[in-house]
C-alpha cells in the first residue's frame, strides 16, 4: 500500500467505474488538480455565508439524495432533522463498508478523496457540526493512506475555515457499519447496537445530537449543490430517478462499480454495463444487496433495484452490492455462505441473533432442510432482534424456500 501518501492508481482498485456521469475520475485526483477545476468553492460559499444553507438543503431535497449506505433515508430530511436539536452537533462518517459484495465507498475514495471531504464540509457548516469522526474500515490499507495524505493537504491549506476532522479506524467488524455500533465503536467501547429511541440523530456521539452519513452519500453534494437538483433527479428508469453505485460482482465479465440509472434492472445492468456474463454461463440468480438483502432468480432479473422496489420479493438493495450467478451456483450454498457470515458477525448481544443465526447455519447445512424449525428460528429473529443484522437474517432462508423451492425440496 501507499505508506508513504503517495497513491499508485495501479496497485489499487481493480474495479473500474462505469456510468452516465462522465467526470467519475478515471484515476487518482490530488488536492490541487481538484482545487483547479473548481474543487472546494462550494465549500468556500456555503462557510462564508455566500451560499445560503436552505438552498443547499432544498437542493439534496429536491434532488431525491437518499442515504447510500443502505438504510435509503433522505438525506434532506436528516440534515434537517439534526440541525433542529441544540448544539453542540457532531458529525460520523460510516466508511466501514463491511456488506460483503461491496466496494464503492473504497473505489470512490481512492479516486477522488477531496469531493467526499467537501461533502463532509459542506454537511458540517449547513447542519451546524463542529467535528467530523470519519471511521475507514482498517482493512483499506490503501484508502486510508490516500484519506490521510487528503486530509493533510486540506489542512495545510484549507480553502475555508474547517471543522476539527477526525480519522478514526474501525477493527474489522461488520456490526460496526450499523450506526450505532459505530458510534459505541468512535466511543472506545465495544461495537454493540444501542436501543433506539434516543435516534442518532438526538443522542449520538458522545451524547451529542449527531449527523451520520455513509461515505458515498456525502461524495454526491458537491455534484447535486452545483450542478442542481434537476441533474441527478435527470437519471432514472423505470419510474425511479437518481444514480446508483452498484458494485457488480460474480458472473460477469466486467465486475466493477457501476454508477448507473436507478432502477435500471438486473438484466440491463449486466447487459449494458458489465459486458455480459461470462461465457459458457445462463443467468441463475442474484443477491440484489450483499448478504443481507436476500437472492432473487433469474426469472425477476426485470425487476427494478432500488430502494423500496424488492421488497414484494422479499429482498432490498441496501447498499446496491449485486452478486450474479449462473447455473454453476445454487441459492442455497449462497444462503449458507451468507448465514454463516451473519453467526460469525453477530456482536451477540442479544439472544434471538446470537444462537438463531448459529442453529440456522447448521440446519442449512444439512442435506433436507428441515422447513418447520427454520422457520422457527425466523420468525424468532426477525420479531426479535435488536438492530439490522438480527433482523435480516432470515432473509437468505426465505428466499432460498420462496424463489429456489426445488433446491430444498419444496
Ligand atoms: Fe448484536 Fe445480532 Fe442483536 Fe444486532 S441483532 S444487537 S448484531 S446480537
Amino acid at each position: 500500500s501507499a505508506g508513504d501518501g503517495a497513491f499508485d492508481p495501479a496497485a489499487h482498485g481493480p474495479h473500474e467505474v462505469t456510468g452516465p456521469a462522465t467526470d467519475i475520475a478515471p484515476a487518482h485526483v490530488g488536492y490541487a488538480a481538484y482545487r483547479a477545476a473548481g474543487g472546494y468553492a462550494l465549500a468556500a460559499e456555503v462557510v462564508n455565508g455566500e451560499r445560503d444553507a436552505e438552498a443547499v438543503l432544498s437542493a439534496l431535497s429536491d434532488a431525491g439524495l437518499r442515504g447510500l449506505g443502505g438504510a435509503g433515508f433522505p438525506a434532506g430530511r436528516k440534515w434537517r432533522i439534526v440541525r433542529g436539536f441544540p448544539g453542540p452537533r457532531l458529525m460520523a462518517v460510516n466508511i466501514d463498508e463491511g456488506e460483503p459484495g461491496t466496494f464503492k465507498d473504497r473505489t470512490y475514495l481512492e479516486r477522488d478523496p477531496h469531493r467526499f471531504l467537501e461533502g463532509v464540509l459542506v454537511a458540517a457548516q449547513v447542519v451546524g457540526c463542529e467535528a467530523a469522526y470519519l471511521y475507514l474500515r482498517d482493512e483499506y490499507h490503501g484508502a486510508r493512506a490516500v484519506l490521510e495524505h487528503a486530509l493533510a493537504e486540506l489542512q495545510a491549506d484549507p480553502p475555508c475555515a474547517l471543522p476539527r476532522l477526525v480519522l478514526r479506524r474501525g477493527a474489522g467488524a461488520y456490526i460496526c457499519g450499523e450506526e450505532s455500533a459505530m458510534i459505541e465503536s468512535l466511543e472506545g467501547k465495544r461495537g454493540e447496537p444501542r436501543l433506539r429511541p434516543p435516534y442518532i440523530a438526538e443522542v449520538g456521539l458522545f451524547g451529542r445530537p449527531t449527523l451520520e452519513h455513509n461515505f458515498e452519500t456525502l461524495y454526491w453534494v458537491r455534484d447535486i449543490v452545483q450542478r442542481g437538483a434537476a441533474w441527478f433527479s435527470g437519471f432514472g428508469r423505470h419510474g425511479r430517478t437518481g444514480l446508483r453505485s452498484y458494485s457488480v460482482s460474480g458472473r460477469v465479465k466486467r465486475p466493477g462499480v457501476k454508477l448507473a440509472p436507478a432502477g435500471i434492472t438486473l438484466r440491463e445492468l449486466v447487459d449494458e454495463f458489465c459486458g455480459g456474463l461470462l461465457d459458457g454461463h445462463t443467468l441463475y440468480g442474484y443477491l440484489p444487496g450483499g448478504a443481507s438483502g436476500g437472492l432473487l432468480p433469474a426469472a425477476l432479473a426485470d425487476v427494478p433495484l432500488d430502494f423500496d422496489t424488492l421488497q414484494p420479493h422479499g429482498c432490498f438493495i441496501g447498499s446496491a452490492a449485486v452478486v450474479v450467478l449462473s447455473q454453476h451456483d445454487t441459492a442455497r450454498e449462497a444462503a449458507l455462505n451468507a448465514m454463516r457470515f451473519f453467526a460469525e458477525e453477530s456482536c451477540g448481544q442479544c439472544t434471538p441473533c446470537r444462537v438463531g443465526t448459529e442453529k440456522a447455519a447448521v440446519l442449512m447445512a444439512r442435506a433436507d432442510w428441515d422447513h418447520a424449525t427454520l422457520e422457527d428460528l425466523a420468525t424468532v429473529m426477525a420479531d426479535a432482534s435488536i438492530c439490522g443484522l438480527g433482523q435480516a437474517a432470515p432473509n437468505p432462508i426465505r428466499c432460498v424456500q420462496r424463489h429456489f423451492p426445488q433446491e430444498v425440496g419444496l
